[in-house]
């Protein structure tokens, strides 16, 4: 099963679940209990631009 990180929108903890592909259901903060969290982006998928050019001050 992965491993997925979510951040509760009420405390802000960050905790992390595993669960089973396809499962959709975002689970209770162990901080505060709430059911509000979201879940985060996968590491890979963090960089923002997909490409392979790395940072470019200026832009193009
Ligand atoms: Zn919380």
């Amino acid at each position: 099963m992965p491993l997925y990180e979510f951040q509760c929108s009420a405390c802000d903890a960050i905790y992390e679940r595993l669960m089973r592909f396809g499962a959709s259901e975002t689970p209770a903060c162990p901080e505060c209990g709430g059911r509000s969290g979201r879940r985060l982006m996968s590491t890979f998928a963090q960089a923002g631009g997909g490409s392979d050019r790395g940072c470019s001050p200026g832009g193009t």
